[in-house]
């Protein structure tokens, strides 16, 4: 069977979601989920992600395995395997599933790693690291999400996923370093707190650049050096905090 061309954009922050707005209550279709959420998400991993030349089999698997419709707000609950980000309110957006296995796979995790998170939002990605690695600290700065994620990681048996709040461009010195750390919004430049707390060997992954467009980068702290990759143009929220954008950049 010949399957549709897949565009390959990054969408975080894209035309497909402007207008969309977490109290509409936009369609009949609303809330509707897939029959089998199983065979969703497999359709997800093959169509959208295996086809986009993601080949680690364990970030396949946890794409696989991960309710991804938990972590999206009900209202959008029946779009939750579709390829775009999608809203989670007060202008925040849950990524496209693609950048999620990209920004994952980049970091290559064997099972045994502690890993930082940059920007909780509901806790998809979280979720994703806490499959992969060992322990997993995500910091949200706005409280109400945090709490939210918070609860609904332990209500789907995350256990291993801590939710903090705060400022995560400052990141987490009394934990440090980490193995991996992964930002989950758009910095302005990468914010030396972080880089202080990527442990030797660690791989960390941040969008880089101004408001409109970035590009993902992959930092390796290797034997006394940084190693800096750039990846894929992509488009993010805005990191908000001492060491990224002072204050809301734009809208
Ligand atoms: N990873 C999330 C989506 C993140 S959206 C998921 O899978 O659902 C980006 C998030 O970063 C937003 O929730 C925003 O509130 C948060 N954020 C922005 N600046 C931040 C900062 N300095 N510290 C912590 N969180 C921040």
């Amino acid at each position: 069977m010949r399957l549709p061309r897949l565009k390959f954009k990054f969408m975080n922050d894209s035309d497909d979601i402007r207008g969309l707005r977490l109290t509409e209550k936009s369609s009949a279709a609303t809330n509707v989920l897939p029959a089998d959420l199983a065979e969703a998400r497999r359709l997800m991993v093959e169509e959208q992600i295996r086809r986009r030349y993601i080949r680690d089999e364990n970030v396949l698997a946890a794409m696989a395995q991960v309710p991804r419709h938990e972590f999206v707000p009900a209202e959008f609950r029946s779009r939750a395997y579709e390829d775009a980000p999608l809203p989670i309110g007060d202008g925040q957006t849950i990524s496209q599933p693609y950048i999620v296995a990209a920004m994952t796979a980049a970091l290559r995790l064997s099972g045994t790693e502690k890993v930082l998170e940059i920007g909780t939002g509901w806790g998809y990605q979280g979720a994703i690291l806490g499959s992969l690695a060992k322990e997993i600290y995500t910091i949200e700065c706005r409280s109400e999400l945090a709490a939210e994620a918070r609860d609904r990681l332990a209500r789907l048996g995350y256990t291993n996923v801590h939710v903090h709040c705060g400022d995560g461009t400052l990141g987490l010195p009394e934990l440090a370093p980490f193995d991996a750390i992964l930002v989950a919004a758009a910095a302005p430049s990468v914010p030396a707190p972080l880089i202080e707390q990527l442990a030797t060997g660690g791989r960390m992954i941040v969008p880089v650049g101004d408001a409109e467009n970035q590009d993902l980068q992959l930092i390796e702290r290797l034997d006394g050096a940084l190693r800096t990759t750039m990846l894929e143009p992509c488009r993010f929220v805005p990191l908000v905090g001492a060491h990224g954008w002072k204050e809301f950049p734009f809208r």
